[in-house]
């Protein structure tokens, strides 16, 4: 397909990409049809996941009315660990097989969504935990068959969890960031009510619309389709295909919503409008990044997140230090996007200017600075973390953070120019402080 000069074919390279779409409902106020979609899947007995902060919330308790009304018969777990472990994963997995249920709903933020995917896939395949786990650090068996139904109900505007068949943890033997990944894993349906927005507290919003942001600005700068090798066989093409036209459609409208709602959304805390469109940009981000795959960003922010010391920004539980995952991200993007601008400068450009950056007389050679600029200026207006120093990390740290995310191949080797181990530690190095 010639439609664009990014996806001319290559020696080795796929010649083909997959168009997979999620089911979605989006509106205010869809919650409330949980009950009824649950039926028509032929959902009787229903297992309703959450984390124990969301299950005293009006959304948990909008969805099991729902369910309730609808004649199922409703058992909660509200024990999901926020930032999932291989330990909370296996809890939540024998909930579900003690459960003897026929469905799924889940109300929460990436890691309720994940830990239902991941309790939905071993209880329906029981298997030794890694055995469907990323490849090298787990198995990476192919998932044998279709899941259960499983209705996702996200309540932040941000991972995109509900339209992708990727379900991360933290592996606690090896201290690693994995995942397992699987269209399998992709929720039999989204039902994504954007009034969840309406009573987030600011840095909430802010963390989720950077991830937002990451998802299609690291989506659209993805290697090419046509420039990752080929499958030895079709069917087994990734989910993370690279760039490619479908996903572009995403991440160009996203961007664009983004430019023109997210710093108002986050500052404004009577912007309803703006935030709704930030839940619409992170449903579309997360279907353009479930079919092209992040890179280098997140692939940087698992050793952000993984390695936190003292960091609690306001707006999140006091208990623990923690940096969110969309910080986490953001906070490597600025260094990113100056690296990988040589390798594609008219998408690194195009982008910007979609966020809302001048791009008047800007040419190849300033396509870099011209979107970390933007970004950066974003990050300033909305109050998040001046870089990796911002969140608590100084030069001393470099050294363990690109050990620790070094080994994340499935997103490196997505990135549109290779990073080897001292590109790495260098893109930490710029991204200690951006002002
Ligand atoms: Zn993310």
């Amino acid at each position: 397909m010639a439609c664009c000069h990014y996806f001319a074919p290559s020696d080795g390279g796929d010649e083909a990409f997959a168009v997979e779409g999620a089911t979605v409902a989006f509106g205010a106020g869809v919650l409330a049809e949980a009950g009824d979609h649950a039926a028509a899947l032929g959902i009787r007995r229903v297992a309703l996941m959450t984390d124990k902060v969301l299950a005293g919330l009006p959304q948990v308790a909008a969805v099991r009315r729902s369910l309730t009304a609808a004649g199922l018969d409703v058992v909660l777990y509200d024990e999901v660990r926020v930032e999932p472990t291989d330990e909370s994963f296996k809890a939540a997995t024998r909930f579900a097989t003690e459960g003897n249920f026929d469905g799924f709903v889940s109300v929460g933020g990436g890691s309720v969504i994940d830990t239902c995917k991941a309790a939905n896939l071993y209880s329906t395949y029981p298997a030794d935990f890694l055995t469907y786990v990323n490849a090298p650090i787990g198995g990476g068996q192919p998932v044998p068959g279709p899941l259960k139904p499983h209705i996702a109900c996200p309540t932040t505007c941000g991972t995109g969890s509900e339209c992708t068949g990727i379900a991360i943890f933290d592996l606690l033997e090896m201290q690693a960031k994995t995942g397992i990944v699987s269209r399998r894993l992709r929720p039999t349906q989204a039902l994504v009510d954007p009034a969840c927005t309406d009573t987030l507290p600011k840095n909430v919003v802010a963390a989720s619309a950077f991830d937002v942001l990451s998802h299609a600005l690291e989506s659209y700068t993805a290697l090419p389709y046509s420039k990752r090798a080929a499958p030895k066989r079709p069917s087994q093409r990734p989910l993370s295909q690279g760039a490619n036209p479908w996903s572009d459609l995403g991440c160009r409208e996203a961007l664009q919503i983004l430019g023109g709602n997210m710093v108002k959304g986050v500052i404004e805390k009577d912007a309803t409008d703006a935030r709704h469109q930030l839940m619409w940009a992170a449903t579309l981000a997360g279907i353009a990044f479930g079919n092209a795959g992040c890179h280098a960003p997140h692939g940087m922010s698992y050793a952000v997140s993984g390695l936190v010391r003292n960091f609690q920004p306001d707006g999140y539980p006091a208990d623990a230090p923690i940096v969110p995952h969309g910080m986490s991200v953001i906070v490597n993007a600025p260094s990113v996007f100056r690296f990988t601008a040589p390798a594609c400068p008219d998408r690194h450009l195009q982008a910007a200017g979609w966020l809302g950056a001048d791009t008047r007389g800007a040419g190849e050679a300033d396509a870099g600075e011209v979107l970390a600029g933007q970004i950066i200026a974003m990050m300033r207006a909305t109050g998040v973390p001046n870089g990796i120093g911002g969140v608590g990390y100084s030069v001393d740290d470099i050294a363990a953070l690109t050990e620790g995310s070094f080994p994340q191949r499935r997103l490196m080797d997505n990135a549109p120019r290779p990073i080897s181990k001292d590109d790495l530690a260098g893109l930490y190095r710029s991204a200690l402080a951006y002002w």
